[in-house]
């Protein structure tokens, strides 16, 4: 079975029911998702939908665009709500310097808030980076130098260096639907230099539909597509790529492994 590390079921859900995306998914073999927290003000409903589902986990934090008004200062709140079982990442936080919605600066406080977190739970930070890779690596490094923790680079589109010192880490790198475009060739040999074991795929839908299903509103179920498309890149066969991918989600978001390898789970109960 696929996992979708990254979606957004909230956002979608604003369009109506989800419990027709949440079985489509499941019949096209993706077997659990993440449904990622952008503002503490929606944590609830995050939280609300990954319960109602028993293959649906959920993160919570700040996304930078929302930094500027909910950026979290301290790790507190972070670390409070992370220990309701269901919730298995911090973030998603990083730097967004593309759109900017939020200031610079106030992105960067609350990043190494939600670093700190991540350190202090275990639980794995999903780093969102646009536009500003060296800031990016210069505090995960910087932070990393103070005490370890596990990351994912979500819906990576940087270039190489972030890459690398993302893998020097142990962090691991999860690849959307961009992947797939006809123009993202030299994200595609960035890819060719991570290896496997470090691959993750995702949706963050409902943006960035991978092709064949461009300009269609994503849903978890379409990560085969960029599973597929991943398969080719890596040149391994489709199962093995969906085998390694599974595996490294389980590794890396260790609560959620711990629930779908529990005996009897069962994703459509
Ligand atoms: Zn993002
Ligand atoms: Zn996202």
């Amino acid at each position: 079975m696929l996992i979708d590390s990254h979606c957004h079921l909230d956002y979608l859900q604003r369009d109506g029911d989800i419990d027709e995306v949440v079985a489509r998914a499941g019949r096209a073999g993706v077997g659990a998702m993440v449904t990622i927290c952008t503002k503490m003000s929606e944590f609830p409903i995050v939280l609300e939908i990954a319960e109602r589902y028993p293959n649906v986990f959920c993160s919570v934090g700040v996304h930078p665009h929302e930094a500027g008004e909910e950026g979290q200062e301290t790790p507190d709140r972070l670390i409070e709500l992370a220990q309701h079982p269901k919730v298995v990442g911090i973030g998603e936080t990083g730097l967004d310097y593309y759109y900017e919605h939020s200031p610079r600066e106030q992105q960067q406080i609350s990043f190494r808030a939600h670093i700190t977190a991540a350190r202090e739970t275990g639980l794995p930070l999903i780093v969102h980076a646009r536009d500003a890779d060296d800031d990016t690596v210069a505090i995960l490094q910087d932070e990393y130098s103070k005490g370890a923790y596990p990351a994912v680079i979500h819906c990576f589109t940087a270039g190489p260096e972030l890459a690398q010192a993302s893998l020097d880490m142990g962090f691991y790198i999860s690849l959307a639907g961009v992947v797939t475009f006809k123009n993202a060739e030299s994200l595609r040999d960035t890819v060719r230099q991570v290896p496997l074991e470090r691959l993750l795929v995702e949706t963050d839908s409902p943006y960035l539909a991978p092709v064949p299903k461009r300009g269609k509103k994503n849903e978890p179920a379409f990560v085969v597509h960029t599973a597929e498309k991943l398969s080719e890149i890596k040149e391994v066969s489709n199962d093995l790529l969906i085998e390694t991918t599974t595996a490294n989600f389980k590794t890396l978001f260790s609560r959620a492994g711990a629930a779908l390898d529990e005996p009897g789970f069962d994703a459509a109960s």
